[in-house]
């Protein structure tokens, strides 16, 4: 049994004055296997008040402060990325496979906006003024569990390339992997209250971020339903904000697309951290002449896909994070069969053999895109197949969402596919393929969020421009 019973404040392991526990589950299994005792107000206002602070002497550190913090952080996260892995796998449910890659990149974090940092010039020239760009202060990072490791050192290594302190608050069943995360991050040897980790409940921890006037910024990751609380509560600080929220993501099969390539494509981005990612493409557009042939191919390929323990090499899809999850998708698969979609593959309960929060990959076919399955963000394996008579409605059908955050495009004229993909509103389209750049900005369109994360685009989120002239 995991006991978790320490907060991270001002450069050391203290004990929360909150003193509530939430129990951790292992999500393949269903049982207990921990508890975190949770952060509340008062700890949240002690991590804000050590990140202000420390805000003082971090601000004016030199590029090249920071760029060695940078690497140590990266070094220090390397060195333990086993015992992150294997708590990720415990806690999350993750399939080995795809985690032990996931902490690599998280490690990447560090040095991709190292890169960034290193040619940005803090000083730019407008004419005679000077341009200075300012490091914003305190920074409070939000960010839920599905990609706890990752959002947290790609949020801290922005702020600290501009020169921000932090306070950040990850989600409470991503408690095990945040202590041993912030281990790592302490052998990295911060200067104390640069960063600084309160795990308590959003309604508590998130909450007093949100209304404290010593935080100047909000890095938020999580739903759109959450991001509007925020993005009100911070209006009464005037807080920037950043902000990274939901999306129900189109893929587009083109009519010339070569499907047997595009299976493989289509399952890959649906299916994304067993259907549980931000950016999974589980709104599937084929022209309507193309729509069996396509199911066809899917409902084979999904039955070789491997569901199975997270701990298995093999495994592909593993379990929901919680049971409060898997009875959210058990929801969306009972609606999409009650709104008349037809069911291809998987539907309601258990993979056999699995207990847990494992669901069954569901694949419909015959989606109509104003149904429930095809608006909500459903946060699992679950695909809508839909169908569309020709390009220009398929281009009005991917656009028919309240989101905008990524889109796929397949076509064997990739010059098309380039046409098409200018015309989608979402703020990540990959054509072809499933494309990242870290250094490219990241976010979304309409309710898919505010700003950008990565490269420079985010580090100048971070930043204040200044304009000081006649020097
Ligand atoms: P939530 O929005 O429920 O929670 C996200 C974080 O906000 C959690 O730490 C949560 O704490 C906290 N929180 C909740 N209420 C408040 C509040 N009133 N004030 C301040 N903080 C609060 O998201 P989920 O945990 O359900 O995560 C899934 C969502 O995240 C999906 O919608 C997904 O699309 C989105 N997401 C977006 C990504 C992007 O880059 N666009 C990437 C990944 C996920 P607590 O856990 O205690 O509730």
């Amino acid at each position: 049994m995991h006991q978790i019973d320490k907060v991270y404040i001002n450069g050391e392991f203290v004990t929360p004055k909150g003193s509530a526990l939430f129990d951790l589950y292992n999500p393949a299994t269903g049982a207990v296997n921990g508890q975190v005792r949770l952060a509340n107000r008062d700890d949240a206002q002690k991590a804000i008040a050590a990140a202000k602070a420390a805000f003082q002497a971090f601000s004016q550190s030199s590029k090249e402060t920071r760029l060695a913090l940078l690497q140590r952080l990266y070094d220090a996260v390397v060195a333990r990325a086993d015992d992150i892995t294997a708590a990720v796998v415990e806690e999350y449910g993750g399939p080995v496979s795809m985690m032990s890659q996931w902490t690599t990149m998280a490690a990447q974090n560090f040095l991709d906006m190292a890169d960034t940092l290193e040619s940005y010039d803090f000083t730019q020239k407008i004419r005679a003024s000077d341009v200075v760009m300012t490091p914003i202060g305190v920074v409070g990072i939000v960010i839920p569990w599905n990609s706890n490791v990752g959002f947290i050192t790609s949020r801290l290594a922005t702020a600290i390339a501009a020169g921000c302190c932090t306070v950040i608050k990850p989600s409470e069943m991503s408690a095990l992997q945040t202590q041993v995360l912030c281990e790592c991050l302490h052998a990295a040897g911060l200067p104390n209250g640069v960063f600084n980790v309160v795990t308590g409940t959003g309604i508590e921890v998130g909450a007093e971020i949100a209304r404290s006037p010593d935080v100047a910024k909000i890095s938020f990751t999580g739903s759109t339903a959450v991001g509007k609380d925020i993005l009100r509560a911070s209006a009464d600080t005037m807080k920037r904000v950043t902000l990274e929220l939901g999306g129900k993501s189109p893929t587009i099969i083109l009519d010339d697309a070569d499907l047997d390539a595009a299976v493989p494509l289509i399952l890959a981005a649906g299916f994304l951290n067993s259907g549980q990612a931000c950016i999974a493409g589980t709104r599937v557009l084929v022209a309507r002449e193309k729509h069996d042939e396509l199911a066809q191919k899917l409902v084979a390929a999904m039955n070789d896909i491997v569901v199975a323990e997270p701990t298995d090499p093999a495994s592909r899809i593993g379990p929901m994070v919680s049971r409060k999850q898997y009875e959210r998708v058990q929801g969306y698969i009972i609606k999409g069969i009650e709104e008349g979609a037809d069911l291809l593959a998987g539907g309601p309960g258990h993979p056999e053999g699995l207990g847990g929060y494992f669901v069954r990959p569901t694949l419909f076919g015959n989606v109509d895109n104003a149904m429930t399955i095809a608006r909500d963000e459903i946060f699992g394996p679950v695909l809508c197949l839909i169908p569309y008579e020709d390009e220009e409605q398929a281009i009005t059908i991917a656009n028919d969402t309240d989101y905008g955050l990524a889109a796929y495009v397949m076509s064997s004229d990739p010059a098309r596919a380039g046409r098409v993909a200018e015309r989608i509103d979402a703020g990540r389209i990959c054509i072809n393929g499933f494309q990242h750049e870290p250094q490219a900005p990241f976010g979304g369109f309409k309710q898919s969020g505010i700003g950008r994360q990565y490269g420079v685009h985010g580090l100048e989120s971070h930043l204040e421009p200044k304009v000081i002239m006649g020097r």
